[in-house]
């Protein structure tokens, strides 16, 4: 599900309507393009819909959407999730948003909105552990490794003031029977909410020339230098990037990461590596040892079905095509999985072509992955009837789930 959130121009004041996912906003009435920028996470709010003036205590949860993956004795099994659980523990409080953010439009938060914020106890790897001990239950044991893949990670707060009980101030109702005597929400660690997202006007950091991308992405592109540029916490930073180049009609590229990784616990640094550890039907080479070993995930969202066997035809592959420095001239697909999200994806993308699992997923615990370096690289494919396809590294994606992933 994907939240709506209220926000207003930052140029001319219009209100607008943005997606969750939208980080590139062009606005109706000015036309003036800029792209949102976050410190860390994103913060949301919902707004009180109690008439009278209260003293508001906004309580936080962390929001998670993205996709778990399990190693278990009879494969990787895969969850989609979407779920938010309380930021702070507290038993006077809901603990989770509920239902209510299907219905209401969030708001971010910003420095001027009045009302008590509390801070975050639970970090979001305590939430975490508690979603996935719920999911647990129902997963063949033992777990050798789990990965969580987030597409989206937020804090949304909710709006309370106390009048002898606690009340939800959108439902005007109260939450639970009167605390006890000692509880004082406002010794709860708290206070204002600072700065936590910017807007930055959509120019080419380098030459001035106007960037492009699709609402959702997450690197926008420069035609006339050539570059392409991703968020940082205040400005757009340069990125390295790459394209293997088809000058074929009816070509789509999609954007993939290539990461160069340390793997202790097992030797996986050259292709005649790959090939023992994915057992491949392959007699080792002379020379492929000498080909260095790179992870290869997507740089985009899809079911967790399909970015699970995305990435591992591709990592198996080993794409060694010619990489030109040069931005396709035909349509691209929006970078929409960041770099943090594919680093975490590795561990999972091992397993995936590793054989036989039973002998290896025992040795997962063992194993951890460093990445050294990375690179955006975009691929062709070719469109046809229902999907595009890329014969070279064994890649098919439905285009219709493509279209639906937006929604992810
Ligand atoms: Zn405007
Ligand atoms: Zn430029």
């Amino acid at each position: 599900m994907n939240f709506l959130i209220e926000h207003q121009c930052p140029q001319c004041g219009a209100p607008a309507i943005l997606k969750e996912t939208d980080r590139l906003f062009s606005c109706e009435y000015c036309r003036v393009k800029s792209y949102l920028l976050q410190k860390d996470y994103f913060r949301y709010m919902f707004q009180s819909t109690v008439e009278e003036e209260k003293n508001l205590i906004f309580f936080p949860y962390w929001r998670f959407k993205g996709m778990l993956f399990s190693c278990v004795d009879s494969g990787i099994k895969h969850r989609f999730m979407d779920a938010s659980h309380q930021a702070v523990e507290s038993r006077y409080f809901p603990v989770s948003v509920g239902l209510r953010s299907q219905a209401l439009k969030l708001n971010f938060v910003t420095p001027e909105t009045a009302g008590y914020f509390l801070k975050p106890t639970l970090s979001f790897d305590n939430v975490m552990e508690i979603f996935a001990n719920r999911l647990n239950t129902s997963l063949p044991k033992p777990i050798f490794h789990q990965s969580h893949i987030g597409e989206t990670l937020s804090l949304i707060y909710s709006p309370f003031y106390i009048d002898g009980k606690i009340y939800d101030a959108i439902l005007n109702k109260p939450v639970t029977p009167s605390p006890s005597n000692d509880f004082d929400a406002m010794r709860l660690p708290g206070g204002r909410p600072d700065k936590s997202i910017q807007f930055v006007p959509t120019l080419c950091p380098a030459c001035g020339w106007d960037l492009i991308g699709q609402r959702d992405s997450l690197v926008l592109r420069c035609k006339n230098c050539n570059s392409v540029w991703r968020p940082s916490r205040n400005e757009l930073k340069r990125m390295n990037f790459a394209s293997i180049l088809e000058r074929e009609k009816n070509v789509f590229y999609l954007p993939f990461w290539r990461i160069r990784a340390e793997v202790s616990g097992i030797t996986l640094n050259s292709y005649a590596d790959l090939v023992k550890i994915a057992n491949l039907p392959k007699a080792i080479q002379k020379g492929w040892d000498e080909v260095k070993f790179r992870f290869w995930t997507l740089a985009f969202k899809v079911r967790p079905q399909s970015f699970l066997r995305l990435g591992r035809n591709i990592t198996l592959s080993q794409p060694q095509k010619k990489l030109e420095k040069e931005l396709p001239d035909a349509r691209i697909y929006p970078v929409t999985l960041p770099i943090s999200e594919a680093i975490e994806s590795l561990t999972i993308n091992l397993a995936s072509f590793m054989k036989p699992q039973k002998d290896l997923f025992p040795i997962l615990q063992d194993i951890t992955i460093t990445p050294i370096s990375y690179l955006l690289v975009y691929i062709p494919f070719v469109e046809k009837h229902h999907e595009f396809i890329q014969s070279d590294f064994h890649l098919t994606i439905n285009k219709n789930q493509l279209a639906l992933a937006s929604n992810l």
